[in-house]
């Protein structure tokens, strides 16, 4: 007998109904491991149609003008999640970031990237779990910046909401509440930028109160910086603001082994965009050497976002697997294989672990 679901199919439709993503593989190492990624996900035997968009960033203002086209922005409304690869922010000049105007456009506001320790990689820390929820939309990412030519005055406003605040604030308390997590810090700068990130502070204040279950403290900024260098497993979910979130998160990849094994997503009320930490790596772009990591396990939260869970898990056991082996990891973690050669084997894996 079939079981109904609240959208009225029964399971067995349900599941070969394939989940249509828009597909954004963007440029540098972007094209590489998304590749290996979507080869990874579609080894779960979960089926997918992917929306694709070759063009975005400097490609996209070199074929249509504009480097964020409308029709990918109405590719993920349609479909409500994207999986994203980086793409290039020109340094000082030129486009504004595709990146940043996504998050603002499609009013992603909560950038979660958690940093795990991992086995087989060696690093100063071996308990590290910790969480970012950084704020995804304000700051000194609003975008509001003025130059005054004649006498060389330059101002970037970092505005900071109230609306803005509670709903990051209030997503990272509900988040560890519903992942039995122990401890919410919120970092700031509210001893100097007492107007802004006071304010942030003070709603996080108002809302630690409505959860007495949660430990709940601040840190300023710097201090912050300092503490997750010698004390990361003090540490639990930390909530902040848009740019001290993307420093912080640098910082914490950097104490589990780098920028290729850190995951991420961009979540909203409406849509979610699933990208890595990471950027597009031109050091490496082109070379068959980034590791694909990071973006798989973005792809593992993109699994859970699509209630797709027995793959998900599937797929995280298989990459601790391979991490535990230690025989086939990418050169950023030490190992000796290419990114295409990694994907092979956790392709096995996962084929292995979805037979179970
Ligand atoms: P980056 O993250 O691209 O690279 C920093 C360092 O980490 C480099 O040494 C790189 O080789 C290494 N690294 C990054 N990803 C890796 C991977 N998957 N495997 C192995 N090593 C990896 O940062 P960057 O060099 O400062 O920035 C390059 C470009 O990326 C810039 O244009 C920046 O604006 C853009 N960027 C985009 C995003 C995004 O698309 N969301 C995020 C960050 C940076």
């Amino acid at each position: 007998m079939s079981t109904r679901l609240n959208n009225g199919l029964d399971f067995s439709e349900e599941r070969i109904m394939p989940h249509r993503i828009t597909l954004l593989p963007g440029d540098g190492i972007g094209p590489e491991v998304v590749e290996a990624t979507v080869r990874v996900l579609e080894a779960t035997g979960v089926a997918f149609e992917w929306d694709r968009f070759e063009e975005v960033g400097a490609a996209a203002v070199e074929a249509f003008g504009t480097p964020l086209p409308e029709p990918i922005l109405d590719s993920i409304r349609a479909n409500k999640v994207a999986l994203k690869g980086p793409i290039t922010t020109p340094v000082g000049e030129g486009f504004r970031s595709v990146n940043v105007s996504l998050r603002q456009k499609l009013d992603l506001f909560a950038n979660v990237r958690p940093c795990t320790t991992m086995p087989g990689i060696k690093t100063r820390f071996d308990q590290v779990d910790l969480i970012i929820f950084r704020e995804n939309t304000e700051g000194l990412y609003s975008g509001i910046e003025t130059f005054d030519e004649r006498l060389q005055i330059a101002d970037s406003i970092a505005r900071i909401t109230r609306a803005g605040s509670n709903r990051i604030i209030r997503y990272c308390f509900d988040y560890a509440r519903r992942h039995a997590r122990k401890q919410v810090t919120l970092v700031h700068k509210a001893n100097i930028l007492k107007k802004s990130t006071g304010m942030f502070l003070a709603v996080g204040r108002e809302i630690a109160e409505e959860y007495p279950d949660l430990d709940f403290n601040d840190r300023i900024i710097d201090n912050m910086a300092m503490q997750l260098v010698m004390h990361p497993e003090h540490y639990d979910c930390i909530v902040t603001t848009n740019l001290f979130g993307d420093i912080l998160s640098d910082l914490c990849a950097g104490l589990v082994g780098g920028l290729g094994v850190v995951a991420g997503a961009n979540i909203g009320e409406e849509y979610s965009v699933f990208e890595a930490v990471h950027g597009s790596a031109p050091d490496l772009a082109g070379q068959n050497k980034a590791n694909p990591t990071a973006l798989i396990r973005t792809a593992e939260m993109m699994l859970r976002h699509l209630g797709e869970i027995r793959a998900a898990d599937a797929l995280g056991q298989a990459l601790l697997d391979v991490y535990i082996e230690g025989t086939h990891l990418t050169g950023d973690v030490g190992g000796p294989c290419s990114t295409t050669e990694f994907a092979d084997h956790l392709i096995e894996r996962v084929a292995a672990q979805m037979a179970v």
